[in-house]
């Protein structure tokens, strides 16, 4: 199996890209992100809960996120690989995803990060607050939590997979295809 993680900042493009990869490699895309407003669409308990979290810009707890993130993963066992968009956001989150691919003996293949400047996220994230509809995008002080949570809680998740030579920086200012082919060469020398 082909087991992509997206990582970057909030804004970085990941959603973007996710699209054209999965497009190119033929496999399911999950983003925790997505998954989320989903439930916040359709008012469950799941989507009550992050709902307090997400509006604030924070993470949802770990429990709730990693249980979410099996249940799809079970509900698609047909399927040649995945891209993880938005996960693993914390060191636990990604001690939790490498134990569960075990059980299916596969791994990570490779996680490959857009690196963006600060202040061109917070561009691009109130440029996108105004279409996208999400709460989260239409406030500075929102996003600017967001990014320094990234940088406190997040980043590291680069760290933890650098250690077995599977983290990957891209650059991420650019054209998006000339960011696409970056993503392409990391991944394909990663396969
Ligand atoms: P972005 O990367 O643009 O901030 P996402 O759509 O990936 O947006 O996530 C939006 C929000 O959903 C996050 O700010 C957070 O509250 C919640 N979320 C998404 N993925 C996770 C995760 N893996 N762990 C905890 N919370 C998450």
């Amino acid at each position: 199996m082909l087991n992509l993680i997206l990582f970057g900042p909030p804004g970085s493009g990941k959603g973007t890209q996710a699209e054209n990869l999965i497009e190119k490699y033929g496999i399911l895309h999950i983003s925790t992100g997505d998954l989320f407003r989903y439930e916040m669409g359709n008012n469950t308990p799941l989507g009550i809960k992050a709902k307090e979290y997400m509006a604030k810009g924070e993470l949802v707890p770990d429990e709730v996120t990693i249980g979410m993130l099996k249940n799809k993963v079970d509900a698609n066992p047909d399927v040649s690989g995945i891209i993880f968009d938005g996960f693993p956001r914390t060191i636990p989150q990604a001690e939790a995803l490498d134990a569960f691919l075990q059980e299916k003996n596969t791994e990570v293949t490779a996680l490959v990060a857009l690196d963006v400047p600060d202040e061109e996220l917070v561009k691009r994230l109130l440029n996108r607050g105004k279409s996208s509809g999400r709460a989260d995008d239409n406030d500075e002080e929102i996003i600017r939590n967001r990014i320094s949570i990234y940088k406190s809680e997040t980043a590291q998740v680069f760290d933890y997979y650098a250690q077995n030579g599977k983290s990957k920086l891209i650059p991420g200012v650019g054209s998006i295809e000339e960011i696409f082919d970056r993503l392409v060469a990391a991944i394909d020398e990663a396969c």
